[in-house]
């Protein structure tokens, strides 16, 4: 085994305080929309048609989806964690806006590191005699607030004998962040198993109820920190996935709020009338949500499409080219926006990808601390995410929670990538 410390910025970096707070003000009402979606079938359906034609892996999760849902839902309890990603968007006069970049609905990581990151920064401070700013760093603990969740849903399944599955990577780069939530759930005294897809399919089991057995043991709650990318999937883990689908467990998420969570979704969630149809009754919710949306353009084949890809291609610096890939590193932008844009825009590839404003937030200077990197200050800027938590019991929402948030900074010299891609950092939040 080979262990480094996760990498972060030397010092905290600056984030308006009203941004912030704005974020967090948005939360629940993102918790809502993603929960609202996944219950939507119609509007899947219907959004995703033109990207299932062209992106086998949103196919193969479709295909799923549509499985379960004619076989009927077995599971009653629903858990969603996500994570609302921003950036500060730097405009003309000066003004900086919150702008999100993105909703992971899947294996949303870093809330356990990012539990321990403030104390880090609080030391740094103290240590360079800034006793009064490190006393101004927010406490921030995720990893209790999904473990909350977690363990809500765990106590709604209604089996003290079952067990809490985190459903993991065959190579595991970052237990150390999910065991700052597993623990969590030691103190509550739920047992956890830590799973590959590859056991699934070796150990596990449906009863003739659909309850989950892994290795002897009834699963009352999946944890998802893996699955979110086509190359985890061979024939027997596609069957694995299906067989958890199938289950009466909580899946964390179900395969419905995976693809809620898909960059397809997120652009006709920007679509004037959309989120008054899917959030009926909500206009102050519809408002908060809608103030923190990027331009956000569809490639579908047609008039609109094809007079967004030309003034991309015209003028690439100001878009980011999106396949629906989860995970950092696969976006494009520039020159090679151009490239492929120009490649592909007669052709129906083209659907498989949404265009996006491009943020630009100010840029800051801090020193990136990673192993066996050298030491050097850069040019950076941030990306706010917060942590989101609901559970749902039949049409009831029983809790809808804003569970902490992550800062994570990289170099400008960066275009894309996250903490896992080796490209960001974890940072605290410096309020101004
Ligand atoms: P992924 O699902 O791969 O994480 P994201 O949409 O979060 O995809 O994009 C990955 C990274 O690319 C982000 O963390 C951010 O650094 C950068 N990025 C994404 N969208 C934009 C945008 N509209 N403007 C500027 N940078 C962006
Ligand atoms: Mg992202």
């Amino acid at each position: 085994q080979v262990v480094n410390y996760a990498p972060f910025t030397l010092l905290p970096s600056a984030v308006p305080r009203a941004l912030f707070e704005q974020a967090y003000a948005v939360q629940q009402d993102f918790n809502l929309l993603v929960d609202a979606v996944s219950q939507n079938k119609e509007f899947l359906e219907r959004t995703l048609a033109s990207t299932i034609k062209v992106d086998n892996f949103t196919a193969r999760l479709f295909r799923i989806y549509m499985q379960v849902l004619e076989e009927g839902v077995a599971q009653t309890v629903f858990l969603g964690i996500n994570r609302s990603d921003y950036m500060f968007d730097c405009g003309l006069d000066g003004t900086a806006a919150l702008r999100q970049i993105e909703i992971n609905t899947i294996a949303a990581s870093f809330g356990g590191l990012t539990s321990r990151t403030a104390d880090v920064h609080r030391l740094v401070l103290k240590v360079l005699g800034k006793t009064e700013e490190a006393a101004r760093l927010l406490p921030n603990n995720p990893a209790k607030g999904l473990a909350l969740g977690i363990a809500k849903a765990w106590e709604l399944y209604g089996s003290q004998s079952a067990v809490v599955m985190f459903l993991v990577e065959e190579v595991q780069r970052n237990i150390f962040d999910q065991r700052c939530v597993e623990n969590e759930l030691w103190n509550r005294n739920i047992r956890v198993l830590r799973k590959r897809f590859r056991d699934v399919s070796e150990q596990g089991s449906l009863d003739a109820s659909r309850r989950l057995y892994v290795d002897g043991q009834e699963v009352a709650v999946v944890y998802y920190r893996e699955g979110y990318v086509p190359q985890v999937y061979d024939q027997q883990n596609w069957e694995a996935r299906l067989l958890l689908e199938r289950s009466r467990a909580v899946k964390c998420p179900d395969i419905a709020t995976q693809l809620a969570g898909t960059k397809k979704v997120q652009q006709e969630l920007s679509r004037p009338g959309t989120l008054e149809e899917l959030l009926p009754g909500h206009p102050e919710a519809i408002a908060r949500i809608r103030a923190t949306f990027a331009g956000l353009y569809s490639l579908d084949q047609g008039e609109e499409g094809d007079r967004i890809a030309a003034t991309a291609i015209a003028d690439p610096d100001r878009f980011v080219l999106k396949p629906q890939r989860e995970g950092g590193g696969n976006n494009l932008y520039g020159e090679e926006l151009r490239e492929v844009l120009e490649k592909i825009k007669d052709s129906p590839e083209r659907t498989s990808y949404i265009l996006m404003d491009k943020i630009k937030p100010q840029p800051a200077l801090n020193y990136l601390l990673r192993a066996h990197s050298p030491l050097r200050v850069s040019e950076c800027i941030s990306e706010l995410g917060i942590f989101g938590v609901y559970v749902r019991q039949g049409r009831e929402l029983v809790l809808n929670q804003a569970a902490g948030h992550l800062l994570r900074t990289k170099a400008t010299e960066h275009a894309d990538g996250g903490v896992a891609a080796g490209v960001a950092v974890l940072d605290t939040p410096y309020l101004v």
